[in-house]
């Protein structure tokens, strides 16, 4: 038997590129997932359930608004934020996505266009997981078009009066705000909606395929009063949810890379114990073409998180670049995790194995925060400099 790969989730040793503490913040995620999340994870999505016990756990080891600095956040930098959207979602991509919008879509918004009364309010209860944030911009006529949105909100003095709905919204069922996105006779504002708001309310959408360890909710705003201390001041038109979806696609882009990565390993450890025509079938020709290839495309989208990373902390990413790399690295991931399905044969469709798992979610995470096509787009137009949409 000749020599292994020292490591095979990662060819290139890309590890090396990172700081020590960097590092530090990869291998204590990765020693939670493991022991904590892995061992849940299969259990919660046959039953269909988020696993909220992992919360305070989550907010312990400081994953919730990573990257921002003060109001009891950890104020990491953006490779360490996306090591750990990496980590989270070997795991499960409902994991991460639980973070990811926590962090990037409601955190986010309040630290970089809220008041000072309201990172006050909202991000030291946020960052100890106490409270849970949902981000309401799809409406059911349409996510792609996100301008196209009827939610309106009126002002009446010092107040406004929310009506309309959303749909697609994760963590929606067990948020104690929400991020409301509507249209306003000035262009479209957000607005911070405590869930307990009289007219509010939160409706979970069952029976998902996909994302089913995740809580997925429609939102119904009906006459909603919110005063105007609880609008978003610096957010003005779509550029404030797009950029936050630039946050949060940043950390998807990472987070691709391990759902990959937990495919490849479980298929590895498979082929080479399942024995067909009197030899392992990882030492066949086809499935080594297969696993070499899946090699090459991991490294790939690691190299190109991990530059985006530098491009991020270096202030200059571009939201084209995002686009790019969340849509590579969404597709490596779910060819990989069909792929690895398939290389498990009818094991493969049994709810033992991760890859379906995988395969499932990442329907989803290639689908929502940007749709393929939609991103193809947003890199098209840069190229050319003409708008296609
Ligand atoms: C599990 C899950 C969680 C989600 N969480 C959230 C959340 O927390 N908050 C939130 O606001 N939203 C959330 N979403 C919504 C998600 O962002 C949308 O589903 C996504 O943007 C696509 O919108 P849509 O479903 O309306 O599809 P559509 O926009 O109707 O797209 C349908 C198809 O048309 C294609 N298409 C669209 N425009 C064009 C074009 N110009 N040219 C060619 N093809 C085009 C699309 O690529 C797609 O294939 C979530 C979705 C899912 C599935």
């Amino acid at each position: 038997m000749n020599a292994r790969a020292t490591n095979p989730l990662d060819f290139f040793q890309v590890r090396e590129l990172l700081s020590d503490e960097e590092r530090l913040v990869q291998d204590t995620v990765a020693r939670f997932v493991d022991a904590r999340a892995i061992p849940l994870m299969r259990e919660c999505f046959e039953q269909h359930r988020f696993p909220k016990e992992l919360i305070p756990e989550i907010a312990e080891l400081g994953l919730l608004g990573p990257s921002i600095e003060g109001y009891g956040c950890a104020g990491m930098n953006a490779i360490s934020s996306g090591l750990i959207c990496q980590e989270l979602e070997r795991g499960d991509s409902g994991l991460r996505s639980f973070a990811s919008v926590q962090s990037s879509l409601v955190m986010f918004p309040i630290h970089h266009f809220g008041s000072e009364a309201q990172r006050e309010k909202y991000l030291p209860r946020m960052a100890r997981g106490e409270l849970i944030g949902c981000f309401g911009l799809t409406e059911a006529q349409g996510g792609s078009d996100p301008g196209a949105m009827r939610t309106r909100a009126v002002r009446r003095g010092d107040e406004w009066i929310l009506n309309g709905s959303k749909m697609w919204i994760t963590n929606g069922n067990i948020a104690g705000v929400c991020v409301c996105w509507a249209m306003t006779d000035e262009g479209i504002r957000g607005f911070l909606v405590d869930t307990d708001t009289p007219g509010f309310k939160a409706q979970e959408i069952e029976n998902k395929f996909s994302l089913r360890a995740s809580i997925t909710s429609a939102l119904f705003f009906d006459d909603v009063r919110v005063p105007d201390s609880q609008r978003l001041p610096g957010a003005a038109g779509l550029k404030g949810p797009l950029s936050c979806l630039t946050q949060a696609r940043y950390g998807i882009a990472w987070g691709a890379v391990g759902a990959a990565q937990a495919c490849l390993a479980e298929v590895l450890e498979y082929t080479g114990e399942r024995v067909m025509f009197g030899r392992p079938l990882a030492g066949t020709q086809m499935i080594q073409v297969r696993l070499a290839d899946m090699a090459r495309r991991i490294t790939s989208a690691q190299l190109l998180a991990l530059q985006l990373g530098k491009l991020k902390d270096r202030g200059v990413m571009d939201p084209a670049q995002v686009s790019l790399a969340k849509w590579n690295n969404c597709r490596m991931a779910l060819d990989i995790a069909r792929d690895c399905r398939d290389m498990l044969g009818g094991a493969g469709i049994s709810a033992e194995h991760g890859a379906i798992r995988h395969m499932l979610n990442l329907e989803s995470v290639i689908t929502y925060e940007g749709t393929e096509t939609v991103h193809q787009l947003a890199v098209g137009r840069a190229l050319t400099g003409l708008n296609a949409f």
